[in-house]
């Protein structure tokens, strides 16, 4: 055990703490000032993973249709977010987020604050790219804001230079009728209690639209509230600005092959569970029959089907499947078996084991490069290009409707419930016509989030009663061997309790820290100047 290195972390800490409240002293922050900290290439890849898992959360309660900051809205989010492992961000959008911060609370400052910088390069790269970023931005920075107390929005305002002061009690008095009336959802009481501002009213146009504050004379007058219009203004400015900054610096960021490959596919990556390694449970390939007909997806079960009546399935197929299969805890020695039964009906065994049993070994980490595979996720599968003949591939995206429409009633499902599968899959949403199909097929009246089929198979096993709801927070997924050296200089038995996983990627931050302040050569040779993105 390396006691030096513990006690050089927690002295690091105290120090850390001082500085990262006077570097980020709100939860709400203009994005103005790109980062001048040295980032280790390992947190800067976490970082950006976790920024997008946030950003996806927002863009799903979007799909969904729900209204922004709406009670439904701000339900599924804060789920989603719980969900993700991603409570951090969640408290910054809690109202009662404000009080003494946390060192943790301060770290997740310094997470949203980098975390954004990095993405302002991943995502300056294309028109559609830059529109969504924004829009998701913006849509967590609102709600952000809106968890702000009042004395912490005035304390905001001074310090971002908004030159906007709140109504004399003499000037309030003046316009109070117009207040009463044009102030929704408030009593009297209240409105007498809450600040209002006075501004022109073209800085609020959103609010005049929708009549949410009362005009005279050209201005509007705003509670503190709804100021968040005024200020959302500036910072989508900000974004802006940066990201065509960003753009015009992009190449000299790419000069890097390993900060290329990993923002040119950032927008695709998979940012949940990682189903590589089953602990969880073993699953005999003798239940697989049943199996496929109670917990598996569409794009599963037909695999299944098609080695069951074809006794063959083609390179795509057997990787999608295959991988699949390991995930949710077949035996190598089980899947071999299971491929040879099927595929030795059309073949020799010799033939199959020259053929086929290195390609399994390889899968699961025991062949060639020895690396344990990780079962494709639903982005991979639908963008998969399946060929006639193929069975792989998402089928509520390679199938035509009809097709879909057939094969849904060939598993059982009536005409109506047909229709509320197809309402997604023609409008493009695949994975929510998976949810409900998901849920129709288990009786359910929670919708659950698809993302990967092993998450599919996980939630029914679950629903059904066979599997335990994992504890765990999902994270993004790691290639088994790239961090073990990091890892290993903490010690993850000193942290406790629901929040461990958050609390050991902040221990990993410092630690990465450590290893940089000290200009260990590989961790130098590893680090991106963000200072350099200037505007
Ligand atoms: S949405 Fe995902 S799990 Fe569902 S069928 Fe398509 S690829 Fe499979």
């Amino acid at each position: 055990m390396d006691f030096n290195l513990k006690k050089r972390a927690r002295h690091d800490v105290k120090v850390e703490v001082v500085s990262l409240e006077s570097k980020f002293p709100h939860n709400v922050m203009i994005y103005h000032f790109p980062p001048t900290e040295d980032v280790h290439i390992d947190e800067f890849e976490d970082l950006a993973l976790e920024r997008l898992r946030l950003l996806r959360v927002f863009d799903r309660a979007t799909t969904k249709g729900l209204r922004m900051m709406s009670d439904d809205w701000k339900e599924y989010v804060n789920a989603e977010l719980t969900r993700d492992g991603l409570r951090g961000y969640l408290r910054m959008c809690s109202s009662h987020s404000g009080g003494i911060k946390q060192e943790a609370d301060l770290q997740m400052r310094r997470r949203d604050y980098l975390s954004h910088f990095i993405l302002r390069l991943a995502y300056c790269r294309s028109e559609d790219l830059l529109r969504w970023f924004v829009a998701r931005e913006m849509e967590f920075f609102k709600y952000k804001f809106a968890a702000l107390s009042t004395a912490e929005i005035k304390q905001f305002l001074e310090e971002n230079s908004f030159h906007i002061q709140p109504l004399t009690e003499a000037q309030k008095d003046e316009v109070k009728d117009g207040l009463y009336e044009s102030t929704v959802g408030q009593s009297v009481a209240k409105i007498e209690l809450l600040e209002f501002y006075k501004v022109p009213f073209t800085q609020v146009l959103d609010l005049v639209r929708t009549r949410r504050c009362y005009l005279k004379a050209g201005y509007a007058y705003v509670n503190t509230h709804d100021l968040v219009s005024i200020v959302a203004a500036r910072q989508l400015e900000e974004i802006e600005r940066g990201m065509q900054a960003a753009k015009a610096f992009i190449n000299d960021v790419e000069a890097d092959e390993r900060i290329s490959r990993m923002l040119k596919s950032l927008h695709n990556s998979y940012t949940g569970k990682d189903y590589t390694v089953c602990k969880d449970a073993s699953v005999p390939i003798e239940s697989l029959d049943q199996l496929s007909k109670t917990s598996m997806p569409l794009c599963m079960r037909m695999c299944h089907d098609h080695i069951r009546s074809q006794h063959h399935i083609k390179h795509g197929g057997r990787m999608q499947y295959g991988l699949f299969l390991k995930g949710i805890g077949v035996s190598l020695e089980d899947s071999l078996r299971f491929w040879r039964e099927e595929f030795t009906k059309k073949m020799d065994v010799d033939k199959f084991a020259r053929s086929y049993e290195y390609n399994i070994h390889h899968n699961y980490g025991k062949k060639g490069s020895m690396v344990n595979y990780t079962p494709y996720s639903c982005m991979k599968i639908i963008k998969e290009m399946a060929a006639p003949g193929d069975c792989h591939g998402c089928p509520y995206k390679s199938l035509d409707p009809p097709t879909v429409k057939a094969k849904l009633a060939a598993y059982g499902l009536s005409p109506g419930a047909i229709e509320e599968v197809m309402f997604f899959v023609t409008r493009g949403h695949y994975q929510f016509a998976c949810g409900k199909y998901f849920m129709l097929t288990h009786n359910s009246n929670v919708e659950p989030t698809i993302n990967h089929p092993n998450s599919y198979f996980e939630e029914s096993q679950i629903l059904m009663g066979n599997r335990q709801k994992s504890t765990r927070t999902p994270g993004p997924v790691q290639p088994t061997n790239k961090r073990a050296g990091i890892r290993g200089a903490a010690n993850r038995s000193m942290l406790n309790g629901d929040d461990d996983d958050e609390l050991w990627r902040i221990a990993e931050s410092q630690e990465k820290a450590y290893l940089s302040q000290k200009g260990i050569a590989e961790a130098f040779d590893d680090d991106l100047d963000l200072t350099q993105i200037t505007e």
